[in-house]
């Protein structure tokens, strides 16, 4: 008897111990944001460690600062980048399989002259793995020419999703 009332009592504790948790997360603020209807907020977005892309040149932002020396090539753990050399130093083709990204890093760290960085491009959806295949150096033109932070391009060719009907908490990419 004195048992089971015990068990009630630490029971009872137990339950009012998980309410006050739910309680307080219940009136602390909102960290999750209704997708499409929302962005994420430009300051969020500066932290998110998205698919790399090259950085744009210094004096020409449509020009890759990469030589083709194939050292992120070597390091990249997912054997996810195909670097090919063109005529000159700069490369023809630079192509990122995204599907086997583990975002190590340590492309960016190894690059010589700082070609590669981590986007924060946080919105990037396919319907197919192929579309995973990233034309890095068509996306850098495009992010050059037309918006700072446009998505990759994929190498199939079928746009990215368009976010309909925001009521943004920050800017859309
Ligand atoms: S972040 Fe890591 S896994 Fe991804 S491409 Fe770079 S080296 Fe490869
Ligand atoms: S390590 Fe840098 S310079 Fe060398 S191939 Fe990769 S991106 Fe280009």
């Amino acid at each position: 008897m004195l048992q089971a009332i015990w068990d009630n009592i630490k029971g009872l504790y137990s339950l009012l111990v998980g309410m006050s948790i739910t309680g307080r997360y219940l009136l602390s603020p909102v960290e999750t944001i209704h997708y499409p209807r929302q962005v994420v907020a430009d300051e969020i977005m500066a932290s998110f460690r998205g698919p790399i892309q090259l950085t744009k040149g210094k004096k020409d932002p449509a020009q890759t600062r990469c030589i083709s020396c194939q050292m992120c090539v070597k390091a990249c753990p997912g054997h996810c980048l195909s670097v090919t050399k063109g005529d000159t130093k700069a490369p023809a083709q630079w192509l990122y399989d995204f599907s086997y990204c583990c975002l190590c890093g340590a492309c960016v760290e190894t690059c010589p002259t700082g070609a590669l960085e981590f986007s924060h491009k946080v919105y990037l959806v396919t319907l197919t793995r192929e579309e995973l295949i990233l034309d890095l150096l068509a996306d850098l033109q495009k992010r050059a020419a037309i918006l700072p932070e446009s998505q990759p391009v994929p190498t199939a060719n079928l746009a990215p999703p368009t976010v309909p009907d925001v009521e943004s908490i920050g800017e859309p990419k």
